[in-house]
């Protein structure tokens, strides 16, 4: 039987009085229309643990779209829904989500089979969640708002650290939870639990793993490697054998550990000063993690895992990257204008990259030099002053626009009058040709 207690307090301790407003709106609407809804998963775990978390998930007894539906209406939002799965996006105004599920239960028929997917109570619901740590729900109807509601014993594994599956054949029927149940462990400094690991252990024993999709199995490595530290859950992987599922063509040496231990110092480096780089740190341990493979292994392991185009642009790219780090520490006289030749193509996530194989603190600073300029510098000379020198428009422009770019990167011009006497020299020159 399930424990219930009061979460009230917390809820408006841990919570925005925005949210909290919004699952009391969401408890009226269900309790209009005769249903039960719940606050779900990963928010009520981490609200119980006091760690920031507002990605509200929620399940509905009864009809989730019509509840969604009601909700979006009542907001002022809109509910994208998904019929198939009956589940829906409610997005309010200011873009924030809502997540809203219909109670639901999966069994298989036969050995194999398509799971078939039931409405159910919101018991069965939580039943068929990975962790008993992820399987507590706040009840939100007004008679009952704040009801914590755990069958699982989720409190107490919470309480003492755990990391626990439902039932003995969880990791058969899902591999992937032996991902999550590592990343789990590792972001809490949990453990996970005897039981579970020898479980998790005779799993990969049977080599369970080897029967998911490459697609699943980098889904939650992505969503390990997005981790705020994602090194503990690496090492564990290799430690408990699961990444040679993963990627059995690399090998985690010291060498590469090294590298990886500053990734994060990099990126926080990075997002200090250039907030715009824009640049996926999950992307950025891959770059490091593949290194060392030849060629060859690069474009099986992208092909294999069949990355987006952008993705697989900036993995193939990045092995230029540790030359460039070599060309930019040997050669010290390289201009701006030279740096930005070599370093223009590059993605937020090489520049880290970049970062990462460089050794000596000059160069960062060189780098950090061109990223800076790059920021700042723009041409002031356009097209109608090209012409108005009497210069034919034609690809000549686009040259004297770059070359422009260069000499600003350099210093040699800062002006729109300093521009247009450079242009005006090269074009006396005989440079560039005027129409003349
Ligand atoms: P995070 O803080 O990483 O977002 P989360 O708990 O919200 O954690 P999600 O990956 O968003 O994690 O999953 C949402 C919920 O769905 C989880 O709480 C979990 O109970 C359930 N879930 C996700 N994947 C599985 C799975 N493979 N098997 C069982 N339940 C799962």
């Amino acid at each position: 039987a399930g424990s219930s207690d009061d979460c009230r307090e917390i809820l408006s301790h841990r919570l925005p009085s925005r949210i909290q407003s919004l699952l009391e709106i969401a408890g009226v609407v269900a309790e209009d229309l005769g249903f039960m809804v719940y606050m779900v998963g990963g928010i009520v775990r981490d609200l119980l643990l006091g760690v920031p978390n507002y990605d509200i998930d929620l399940v509905v007894e009864g009809e989730g779209l019509v509840f969604a539906r009601a909700l979006a209406q009542r907001l002022g939002g809109r509910a994208r829904v998904h019929e198939r799965f009956q589940t829906a996006v409610v997005v309010l105004p200011d873009g924030f989500k809502i997540d809203v599920a219909t109670a639901r239960t999966e069994y298989y028929e036969f050995p194999a089979a398509l799971p078939v997917v039931h409405r159910s109570s919101i018991r069965e619901d939580l039943y068929r969640r990975d962790f008993t740590i992820n399987t507590m729900a706040i009840c939100l109807n007004p008679g009952r708002f704040g009801e914590l509601i755990d069958y699982f014993g989720g409190r107490k594994d919470l309480k003492e650290g755990l990391i626990r599956i439902l039932y003995n054949l969880s990791f058969v029927e899902d591999p992937t939870r032996i991902l999550r149940a590592i990343r789990f462990e590792q972001r809490y400094k949990f453990q996970i639990e005897a039981e579970t690991l020898r479980l998790a252990r005779d799993a990969i024993d049977r080599r369970l793993l080897g029967k998911l999709s490459h697609k699943r199995i980098l889904h939650e490595l992505i969503l390990i490697l997005e981790e705020k530290d994602p090194l503990p859950a690496l090492r564990r992987m290799d430690e408990i054998g699961v990444w040679e599922y993963v990627m059995p063509e690399v090998r985690l040496d010291s060498e590469t550990w090294i590298m990886l231990r500053r990734v994060p110092r990099v990126l926080g480096w990075l997002a200090e000063r250039w907030l715009n780089i824009g640049l996926r740190s999950w992307v950025v341990y891959l770059l490091v993690i593949l290194q060392k493979l030849p060629d060859s292994a690069v474009e099986e392991i992208v092909h294999r895992y069949r990355f987006d185009r952008d993705v697989t642009e900036i993995l193939l790219m990045g092995r230029e990257v540790p030359g460039l780090a070599v060309e930019i520490e040997e050669i010290q006289s390289l201009s701006m204008s030279d740096l930005n030749k070599k370093l223009r193509k590059l993605s937020g996530e090489h520049i880290a990259f970049l970062l990462l194989c460089l050794n000596r603190p000059e160069s960062w600073e060189r780098v950090a030099r061109y990223l800076e300029l790059k920021q700042d510098v723009r041409v002031k000379v356009n097209g109608y002053d090209l012409k108005a020198l009497g210069l034919r428009e034609g690809p000549v422009y686009q040259k004297i626009l770059s070359d422009l770019y260069d000499a600003n990167l350099d210093g040699l011009v800062k002006t729109y009058d300093e521009e247009i006497e450079l242009v005006k020299k090269w074009i006396s020159e005989g440079r560039v040709k005027d129409d003349g």
